[in-house]
């Protein structure tokens, strides 16, 4: 009977089609994927932190060199306001004007270099912090990959002894059905449903009693109307 040999073709591919899918969902490979993906944000925020830094830098350097420059200029004005004393209450109010303007912008300079510094002592935290964290992960990473390792070789030497079963299975089975079954299973898995009561076990319809008495015929293929799965009848 075809039918019974592919019934028993369905069994070890279905074990090996969801001893698979718990090699995927393996805890440790999971963790791993995890950690990895981890890893690869810590190295993102890093050059981003780093990116930052370096604009930080740029400016720091910018506003050093200005504020340099004014100093000379405001040592220059007070130098000549000794040398050359205001001859009127308007020329004083204006050469102190000057020199309020030049205070006023050589504050804020040094209030925007203040909070830089503080910036950048935070960015070096942060930076710091996220080494500790990639290090202290890349160590868990690595000693779980190393377990992993000896869990995926057995596991995949486990699926090839299933791989070479579903072979043998298969000689058994005519080519053509063994065709339409890998088909089917595009769409549907288990590919093959029991009829119990009149039913397809895979869906829970009732047969028409039309494809009842095809069944009887057991050289005959029958595949349910509704879900498509071929209706394995046994005596
Ligand atoms: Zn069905």
């Amino acid at each position: 009977m075809q039918l019974d040999a592919l019934w028993q073709f369905m069994q070890v591919d279905m074990d090996a089609d969801r001893f698979e899918a718990k090699m995927r969902q393996s805890e440790n490979r999971q963790k791993l994927i995890k950690q990895r993906n981890f890893l690869m944000e810590q190295q993102t925020n890093m050059k981003k932190l780093e990116s930052d830094i370096s604009v930080m830098k740029d400016r720091l350097e910018a506003i050093g060199d200005e504020s340099v420059r004014l100093e000379k200029v405001l040592n220059g004005l007070l130098a000549d306001i000794e040398t050359n004393p205001p001859k009127d209450a308007d020329d004083a109010a204006q050469k102190m004007e000057a020199v309020k303007k030049l205070l006023n912008t050589l504050t804020r300079y040094e209030h925007e270099l203040q909070k830089m510094r503080q910036d950048s002592e935070n960015r070096d935290r942060q930076q710091k912090e996220i080494r500790v964290r990639a290090a202290k992960t890349k160590v868990e990473y690595d000693q779980l990959k190393k377990q992993y390792d000896v869990e995926f070789k057995s596991d995949s030497e486990k699926l090839n002894q299933m791989r070479a079963n579903i072979e043998q299975e298969a000689k058994r089975v005519d080519a053509k059905l063994l065709e339409r079954y890998h088909a089917i299973k595009q769409h549907c898995t288990p590919p093959m449903a029991r009829l119990i009561n009149g039913q397809c076990s895979g869906c829970f319809m009732s047969l028409p009693s039309a494809t009842m008495l095809v069944l009887k015929d057991k050289d005959k293929i029958v595949e349910c109307d509704n879900c498509g799965r071929i209706i394995y009848a046994e005596d």
